[in-house]
């Protein structure tokens, strides 16, 4: 089976979808990430279905398939702040008929941070957002993010995850993305990745990993800061990376880069070629920069 690769991409008012194909297929992507607008506010443009249309036959040509494709949740949802509940609620519905009008299944959100309520009531007003949002008639699976710590962030850790999910009336429609650099942030060995799944597949249980977002960090294991770094050039390192992005049990799942921009550059091209022949490159920064 072919390498399932991208990363994130833009998603602009005028060019939509069919951009994003554009970017990913310059990357040599064969997956790719969005936000449907900026992900600190809430305007949104209306999909045009024609660029919708022409997006997924350029798709198609270049054997993308849409299954691989995913859209990123603004981060101005907080589902643990009961305060924003009925925004939250909203927003999320109406990113859900987005994401839906445009064929994409997988929405990665991050659960949310407690902002001093509390892990438990932080968890369980996740719960009740997603309860009430979800609809039985919707086609898409909300993906929750693992995420490093950073303040009151929920998600810390597979405990938490399976707790949220615990909670979910419809259990098909969520999932789980795990971040690269979050798992190392949050205290997970990622050189010992077995282990990690291992505790994945009996907590969870690995039908609900629909995501891997594959960072380096430029922190080591077990900071809480949540700041990532090009592929090999972080203290996960370019081995560990190479194990997880080719393990045998997650073949069919996209893995989605989120590597930082080096002066204004796109990494993604030269690091997804760098993937592909499994080698470090050694000249990988002056590359990017060529
Ligand atoms: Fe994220
Ligand atoms: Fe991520
Ligand atoms: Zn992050």
């Amino acid at each position: 089976m072919e390498l399932i690769i991208g990363s994130h991409v833009s998603f602009t008012k005028d060019t939509q979808l069919l951009g994003s194909v554009v970017e990913a297929l310059g990357y040599k992507s064969t997956a790719f990430m969005f936000y449907t607008g900026a992900p600190q506010n809430t305007l949104r443009v209306k999909i045009d279905s024609e660029k919708t249309n022409e997006a997924l036959k350029l798709m198609k040509e270049n054997y993308i398939d849409i299954k691989n494709v995913v859209v990123h949740a603004p981060y101005i949802i907080n589902l643990a702040n009961i305060n924003n509940f009925d925004f939250n609620v909203r927003f999320l519905r109406e990113e859900i008929s987005r994401v839906e009008s445009l064929g994409v299944k997988n929405i990665v959100l991050h659960p949310g941070s407690h902002v001093g309520a509390g892990v438990e009531n932080g968890i369980k007003n996740i719960i009740d957002a997603l309860n009430t949002t979800l609809k039985r008639e919707n086609n898409i699976v909300i993906c929750l993010e693992t995420m490093a710590g950073k303040g009151t962030e929920l998600g810390r850790n597979f405990d938490e995850i399976k707790s949220i999910i615990d909670g979910i009336e419809l259990k098909d429609k969520v999932g789980v993305c795990m971040d690269t650099c979050h798992l190392n942030d949050a205290g997970y060995d990622l050189s010992d990745f077995d282990s990690i799944l291992d505790e994945f597949d009996k907590k969870i249980g690995l039908k609900y990993l629909k995501v891997i977002h594959i960072n380096d960090s430029k922190n080591i294991i077990g900071t809480h800061k949540d700041r990532h770094e090009n592929i090999g050039i972080g203290s996960i390192g370019f081995q560990a990376l190479i194990n997880i992005i080719y393990h045998d049990k997650l073949k069919g799942i996209p893995k989605i880069l989120e590597t930082p921009y080096v002066e204004k550059h796109a990494p993604y091209k030269q690091e997804i070629e760098m993937i592909r022949n499994k080698t470090f490159n050694n000249h990988l920064i002056e590359d990017i920069l060529k």
